[in-house]
């Protein structure tokens, strides 16, 4: 199972080292084996990879240069990190990133061999109109987008879903996962309110190999509960 904790705009350097010590100390105390990734804020970013991989929400796709607020390649290099989330929800519809510049950041990264947690998921107003018109949507999410790139994970995350409370049903995500799965061979996680409550439920559904988890990840103690879940499943 791979299991990530998206920070976003959450957490001090303080609260991120803290948090680290106690999962990190949970994962090599329980001879943990699943892939376990944090994205915290850049501000937070260390130079101490061990056994919890520590990626990042966002970057600029170049080397450097003059693209002021931005942080680049050789910012990322200096903490060893290879790891990138894309195509957040967040980004797509908040910031308003276009399909055009992620699918050029999915190519930078990918070519520097970053490990991309690649998201895509359908706003409720798709979603009701049915599951044709939501792979369509889901489909035009991979433009440009390079599915048999080697480190690359997909996560499905409804629009809906993400920090509401709310989650498509059972039947619902594996519909969606068994159609990711026939075009892809790269992991797939769902990610939109996952919480101690329900995360094994899903992950333990038809091609789910993992979750994404955002205001849930947020506690260091439900974070690793949701690994041990993972633990037991296998
Ligand atoms: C996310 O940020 O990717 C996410 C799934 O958030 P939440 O778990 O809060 O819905």
């Amino acid at each position: 199972m791979i299991l990530c904790a998206n920070f976003k705009a959450n957490k001090t350097r303080q609260d991120t080292r803290a948090y680290m010590a106690v999962v990190e100390s949970f994962v090599s105390a329980n001879g943990i084996g699943d892939t376990i990734i944090v994205f915290p804020p850049f501000t937070a970013l260390e130079h101490d990879p061990r056994n919890v991989l520590i990626g990042v929400q966002n970057a600029y796709p170049v080397q450097n240069g003059a693209y002021t607020g931005e942080i680049a390649l050789e910012q990322l290099e200096e903490f060893g990190i290879k790891t990138i989330l894309i195509g957040h929800s967040e980004r797509r519809h908040i910031i308003g990133e276009t399909q055009e510049q992620i699918t050029a950041k999915f190519r930078f990264f990918a070519e520097h061999g970053f490990a991309i947690v690649y998201c895509v998921g359908e706003p409720l107003a798709v979603r009701e109109e049915g599951n044709d018109i939501l792979m369509a949507y889901i489909e035009q999410q991979f433009e440009g987008i390079d599915l048999t790139y080697s480190d690359l994970i997909v996560a499905y995350e409804p629009v809906w879903a993400i920090g509401t409370g709310l989650t498509p049903s059972n039947s619902d995500i594996e519909l969606v996962h068994s159609a990711l799965r026939s075009k892809t061979d790269a992991p797939l996680l769902y990610g939109g309110s996952v919480k101690v409550d329900n995360a094994s439920t899903i992950m333990a559904l038809d091609n789910v190999d993992g979750i994404l988890v955002g205001s849930a990840s947020l506690s260091a103690n439900d974070f690793c509960e949701m690994i041990a879940q993972a633990t037991e499943l296998q």
